[in-house]
């Protein structure tokens, strides 16, 4: 019997008219349309349409669907999937967690639509942190970078100066972020700066005054010039000390600046925000109670302004977040939660000289309580940890020892040992 003639599903010429033609399950195709169709595919992925899952790297577990925006290394994780990464390091904090998630996502959405000509220009999501010191807005910052794999700096406010004054020049800060990126300029103008400590230079007072406020207001002003967006001639060395380096230029449109400060006192400017707005109809308390152990959750950017932000370095952070204070569970999470968390840590260390080391829940619970008495916070989780393990840390590695317990009472004979030194501290 003759063979039926067959045809390219495809484009519809008979094996005659092609040179070669490969059978599918169900369907022919030829040589010609599988040579198109590879263009067609290879143009899809290049203009992020379509995503080559045989090579696309799933980061976190809520892929829903394809993540069609692809960052330095691979494809850009959704918001869901940041937070998920953060929520592995950092303990609590959702709401700071959710706004710096969307927030990033948003800021690499915006680096990719540089690239493009499209008319809409998305305008960059600088991010300010509200929180006592050691609720961890460093360590959220600090671990966005280490998923996004991009350089991270961490400068700190208070020492910066107006030009011309002792102290550090506001260029510095980029050039911290230079020396991070190993001087790749192109790797730096996609980085992190985490500017800590912000609060500190809010205006020192309301009136003008005489004297110049050059590590306030002025040191806000240099400021802007940064978050928004500017070529800026950066001393690669830092400093004043060599005065004849060449400057390098560093376009500072897509490093995304995250400040954080305690503000001390704004807990008052937000109350009393919220007192005078319960007259009117739309303050949110008019349906809500206020929850008066946790003001900072009401943070609005006119508290920043009550505070000493200037109206224009506000309106250049947009995304406005705030940390919650840690309590006793949060503490006691901290301590063995997060991916490398301290009691982790200490395990390792000790594992690495053959000896298992174990814990009593007493015992743990016995550091949060020291740590909330000496005003510690999640900070001093660590020097105590450190101070309850140091003779066994000395001892142990020169003996037979395979194994340690730490008990309530091992715990509690360790560290009131070195009480005095936190008494003092405190
Ligand atoms: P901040 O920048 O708010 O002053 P940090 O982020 O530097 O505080 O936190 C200090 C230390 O305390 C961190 O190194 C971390 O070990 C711990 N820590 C603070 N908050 C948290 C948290 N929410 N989850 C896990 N660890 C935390």
């Amino acid at each position: 019997m003759k063979k039926p003639i067959q045809y390219c599903d495809f484009c519809g010429r008979s094996e005659r008219e092609v040179s070669f033609l490969l059978t599918g399950v169900s369907g022919m195709i030829c040589g010609d349309c599988v040579k198109s169709a590879e263009a067609i595919l290879k143009d899809a992925i290049k203009n992020g349409k379509g995503q080559d899952k045989s090579q696309g790297k799933s980061q976190g577990n809520s892929q829903s669907k394809d993540s069609h925006l692809r960052g330095n290394d691979g494809v850009l994780p959704f918001p869901r999937d940041i937070k998920a990464f953060l929520d592995q390091y950092v303990i609590g904090q959702d709401d700071a967690k959710r706004y710096l998630s969307v927030a990033v996502y948003n800021h690499y959405k915006r680096l990719m639509q540089a690239d493009s000509d499209d008319d809409v220009e998305i305008e960059k999501s600088n991010i300010i942190m509200v929180g006592a010191t050691g609720t961890g807005k460093t360590l959220l910052a600090k671990t966005i970078a280490r998923m996004l794999k991009v350089p991270f700096a961490i400068v700190d406010a208070t020492v910066l100066t107006e030009a011309g004054y002792v102290g550090e020049d506001i260029e510095s800060i980029l050039t911290r972020l230079l020396q991070v990126a190993d001087y790749k300029i192109k790797d730096a103008e996609r980085g992190i700066v985490f500017i800590d400590e912000i609060d500190k230079i809010a205006r020192k007072s309301d009136n003008p005054s005489i004297t110049r406020d050059v590590s306030g207001e002025g040191v806000q002003q240099g400021l802007l010039k940064l978050l928004e967006g500017s070529i800026i001639n950066v001393p690669p060395q830092g400093g004043r000390k060599h005065p004849d380096q060449p400057m390098i230029a560093i376009d500072t449109k897509n490093i995304l600046f995250v400040c954080g400060g305690a503000f001390d006192g704004i807990e008052r400017k937000i109350s009393q925000r919220l007192n005078t707005q319960v007259v009117g109809y739309t303050s949110p308390a008019h349906n809500t109670a206020i929850d008066k152990n946790n003001m900072l959750q009401y943070i609005s950017p006119q508290d920043l302004k009550s505070f000493g932000l200037i109206p224009e370095i506000i309106g250049r952070m947009p995304v406005l977040t705030y940390l919650q204070p840690l309590d006793k569970a949060a503490l006691r999470a901290i301590l063995t939660e997060p991916k490398n968390s301290i009691i982790k840590q200490y395990i390792k260390m000790f594992e690495m000289d053959g000896v298992k080391l174990t814990f009593d829940e007493a015992a743990l619970e016995f550091v949060v309580e020291k740590a909330i008495e000496f005003k510690l916070g999640a900070r001093g989780l660590r020097s105590i940890t450190e101070n309850m393990m140091i003779d066994a840390m000395f001892e142990i590695p020169s003996t037979e020892q395979k194994e340690l317990h730490v008990t309530l009472d091992y715990a509690k004979n360790h560290i009131e040992k070195n009480a005095l030194q936190y008494a003092v501290a405190s």
